[in-house]
């Protein structure tokens, strides 16, 4: 498998935290994934895309426990450069 952003073959099967969106909070959802060790690009088989989806929609629904393991914050200056 190659990856299609930069080409790199170094992909391996690691633990990452996908961030769902709920409302303002986000939430960690631990997956193992191929993810590429070149530019961190990842890739998602149609198993995995289900257990996201699933666990969006039990996020919502809260369905599930989740806890709170820290603050969402903002920084409230703009940049200046656009
Ligand atoms: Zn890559």
């Amino acid at each position: 498998m190659k990856c299609i952003i930069c080409h790199g073959e170094d992909i391996k099967v690691k633990e990452v935290k996908e961030d769902i969106q709920v409302g303002n909070d986000v939430v960690h959802v631990p997956i193992k994934t191929s993810v590429c060790m070149t530019c961190g690009e990842r890739y998602y088989d149609r198993r995995t895309m289900q257990f996201l989806e699933d666990a969006e929609k039990r996020i919502s629904k809260a369905e599930v426990k989740l806890k709170e393991v820290g603050r969402v914050l903002i920084y409230e200056e703009t940049s200046h450069f656009a």
